[in-house]
C-alpha cells in the first residue's frame, strides 16, 4: 500500500465516523450554508459539530499550512480528501470569501502576523470577509476606482462607496481595493483590510422587485 493508498483509508475511516448523516444530505436552502463568521447561529448542532471537526483537523482549507490553521496536506492529499468527501456527498464545512479569495493572496503577499491573525480566523470560521472591488463608476474598469485611504500617520482614513458587495450586511471585515496614489489611473491602488464594525461603516441593501436583495 502507498502512502496516498494509506492516506485514503485513513480519510474515508475518519470521515464516516466524523461527518454527521445530515451533513450528507443535499443542501435545502441558503440557511443550510455555514459561511461562519462572529454572528454565525448555526442551522443545527450537526453543522456546528461538522464545522468544528473539520476545522480541528484544518480541513476546512486542507492545503494551507498547519502553522495558520490549514492541514497542511499535499495536492495529491487534497485531491483524495475531497474525493472521499465527495463519495459520501458531504457538505462543505465552511463557504468563505476568506478561503477562496483573500487566502491565497495573503498566503502569498501577507506578513507573518496578517497571517498568523487573518489565515487562522477564516479556517476556523470566525471571520467572514466581504469583497469591496466594485465602485458605481468602477465595475469591469476596476482602475477607475475612486474610493480613497489617506495615510494619517497610525491609521488610514478611508472615503468612498462600494457596490455589488456580497453578504456585506454579514461580513465582519472586507478586504477592499482603495486609491493611495492619485497621480496614474492603474497605480496606486491598495489592498486594504478592515472590521466593516470600525466608526463610519455603513451597508444597505440594493432593493430587487421582488423585495428581495
Ligand atoms: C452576483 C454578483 C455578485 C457580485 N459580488 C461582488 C462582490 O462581492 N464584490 C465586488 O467588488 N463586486 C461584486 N460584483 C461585481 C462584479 O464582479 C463586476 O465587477 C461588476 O458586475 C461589473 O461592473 P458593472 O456592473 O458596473 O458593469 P460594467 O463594467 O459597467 O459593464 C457593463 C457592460 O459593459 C460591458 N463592458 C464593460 N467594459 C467593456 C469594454 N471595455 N469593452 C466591451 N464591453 C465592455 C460589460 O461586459 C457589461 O456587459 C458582483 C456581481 C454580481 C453579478
Amino acid at each position: 500500500m502507498t502512502d496516498l493508498d494509506q492516506f485514503r483509508s485513513e480519510t474515508r475511516a475518519w470521515l464516516a465516523e466524523n461527518c454527521p448523516p445530515e451533513m450528507r444530505e443535499p443542501l435545502r436552502s441558503e440557511k443550510d450554508v455555514c459561511w461562519g463568521g462572529r454572528n454565525y447561529v448555526p442551522s443545527s448542532p450537526a453543522q456546528k459539530d461538522w464545522l468544528d471537526r473539520m476545522a480541528a483537523r484544518g480541513w476546512t482549507v486542507p492545503d494551507w499550512p498547519k502553522a495558520y490553521g490549514g492541514g497542511g496536506l499535499s495536492p495529491a492529499e487534497t485531491k483524495i480528501l475531497r474525493e472521499e468527501m465527495a463519495a459520501i456527498n458531504a457538505r462543505n464545512p465552511l463557504n468563505s470569501f476568506g478561503i477562496s479569495m483573500l487566502g491565497p493572496a495573503l498566503l502569498k503577499y501577507g506578513t507573518e502576523e496578517q497571517k498568523l491573525d487573518h489565515l487562522t480566523k477564516i479556517a476556523k470560521g470566525q471571520i467572514r470577509w466581504c469583497q469591496g472591488y466594485s465602485e458605481p463608476n468602477a465595475g469591469s474598469d476596476l482602475a477607475s476606482l475612486a474610493t480613497s485611504a489617506e495615510d494619517k500617520g497610525d491609521h488610514y482614513l478611508i472615503n468612498g462607496q462600494k457596490v455589488w458587495t456580497s453578504y456585506a450586511d454579514q461580513a465582519d471585515w472586507i478586504f477592499c481595493l482603495v486609491r493611495t496614489d492619485k497621480s496614474s489611473k492603474q497605480g496606486g491602488i491598495s489592498f486594504v483590510l478592515f472590521d466593516m464594525a470600525s466608526p463610519g461603516v455603513s451597508t444597505k441593501p440594493i432593493l430587487l422587485i421582488s423585495g428581495n436583495s
